[in-house]
């Protein structure tokens, strides 16, 4: 990895820390499934970015739409409204059931979870908000209240009425028995109960993702988001489903809830549907919509409904369509899933590898018995990885193991996926 000069001494000058760790590593363009460093340099990307540039990076369809978008028309006074708007709520409704009707858009998945929280507050008149503790929904200060994965630090000085139900995670639970079944059922019970104890009996909301992917790439095991709703219903709360990561073909489904056969309240959507531009969206029904304006719910931001970025929106979505990416996804990730599988047998120190489509977890393990995480390891396969050509991201949280989201995009090829996996073996040697 080279570097130009100077540029680890501009970073530390002139960049506010964000808290975590900085990759030393200066990426001068990206196109495709592939980074370049300033020598030119390649490092493919099994991350897509954040997790966003689900169609590779600089998509030739996008750039031509973006140039052509922005010699029309860029931004606006948030009181007006453009086609490249009502062209992308059209076109991501058209990919949703009904009661997924009416859409707002705007910049970031912190936004739209903001947006969602608050919706269901005015909805429902209440104000208690439940987040899964390893769940991620931004950094905002209502978004980052219901982020349990990074704890409280996360919002600053404490929210009142935000509430964390255990992260299903059926590798560690303590809800698992010996012979390796998943009690999540009694899990789910347990956690409820203990929310009501401690509810002023005003909960609003509950917020999940599709695939819990702070805490390792968690799927939901099956069933238990039907018993979320069930919840939910049973205490007057809606249901947000935050498919920042899983939304528009990530999972090998169009989304995640349609897998699990449970439709949201209200979905949020961003990462994804901006394929690497801030776009977030934030979909509701007919109905909810109506009592939001009715009770003057307000949210008006000035990016809010930006004809640029809604422009690529559309765009992303026709494409996601048009090419099937979702199943591309399922029969890509099938084979880079396989692929880690075989890892797997290979090394001793993986203890997991699952997910669905292309979006994989690889969990380290000191051994596989002990399951104690091996921290370290995965920090130095990670830092080798980059060294030898591969960006891949590793998550570690307090109590969870340390596990490898593996997230490219949705456009890489077989030998790509080959190519990085050889890559991560090396390094994992
Ligand atoms: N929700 C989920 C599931 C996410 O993964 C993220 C970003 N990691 C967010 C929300 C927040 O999105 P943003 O960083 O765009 O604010």
């Amino acid at each position: 990895i080279t570097t130009d000069e100077g540029f680890e001494t501009a970073v530390s000058d002139k960049l506010i820390r964000y808290g975590g760790p900085w990759a030393k590593v200066q990426i001068k363009s990206a196109h495709g499934s592939w980074l370049y460093d300033p020598a030119g340099k390649k490092i493919l990307d099994f991350t897509s970015g954040q997790m966003s540039s689900v169609l590779g990076h600089s998509h030739p369809e996008l750039v031509e739409v973006i140039k052509k978008q922005c010699e029309n028309l860029m931004h606006l006074n948030l009181v007006m409204v453009s086609d490249p708007v009502l062209d992308c709520a059209t076109a991501v409704t058209s990919m949703l059931p009904k009661g997924l009707d009416k859409c707002l858009f705007v910049s970031t998945g912190s936004e739209t979870n903001e947006v969602a929280i608050k919706m269901a507050k005015v909805y429902t008149g209440k104000f208690e908000v439940i987040a899964l503790s390893a769940g991620y929904h931004g950094m905002t200060h209502g978004s980052a209240a219901a982020t349990f994965s990074y704890g409280r630090h996360a919002a600053g000085p404490s929210v009142p009425g935000t509430f964390i139900l255990p992260t299903p995670y059926p590798y560690r639970s303590p809800f698992r028995h010996p012979d390796g079944t998943y009690d999540w059922k009694s899990e789910l019970d347990y956690g409820f109960a203990l929310i009501d104890r401690q509810s002023s009996g005003s909960l609003a909301c509950l917020v999940i993702e599709g695939i819990v992917s702070t805490g390792g790439i968690l799927p939901l095991p099956d069933g238990y988001l039907k018993a979320i709703k069930e919840e939910c219903v049973k205490r007057g709360m809606l249901l947000i489903i935050d498919e920042a990561q899983t939304g528009f073909g990530r999972t090998g489904s169009n989304f995640a809830f349609e897998y699990y056969g449970v439709v949201p309240d209200i979905l949020t959507l961003s990462k994804t549907l901006g394929a690497g531009l801030p776009l977030g969206a934030v979909v509701t029904s007919t109905e909810i919509e109506r009592v939001w304006h009715e009770k003057r719910g307000y949210y008006g931001t000035t990016h809010m409904n930006d004809p640029l970025v809604c422009a690529v929106g559309a765009k992303v979505v026709e494409i996601i369509k048009r090419d099937n990416m979702a199943e591309q996804s399922a029969t890509k990730g099938k084979f880079m899933k396989t692929a880690f599988e075989k890892l797997k047998e290979k090394y001793s120190v993986i203890g997991e590898v699952r997910g669905r489509g292309l979006m994989i977890g690889v969990e380290f393990v000191q051994d596989p018995v002990s399951k104690v995480p091996a921290e370290n390891l995965g920090q130095a396969i990670a830092a080798r990885c980059m060294e030898t050509g591969l960006s891949c991201n590793i998550v570690q949280l307090p109590g969870m193991g340390g596990s490898f989201r593996m997230a490219p995009p949705l456009t890489i090829t077989e030998d790509e996926i080959l190519e990085g996996v050889q890559i991560f073996d090396e390094a994992i040697a």
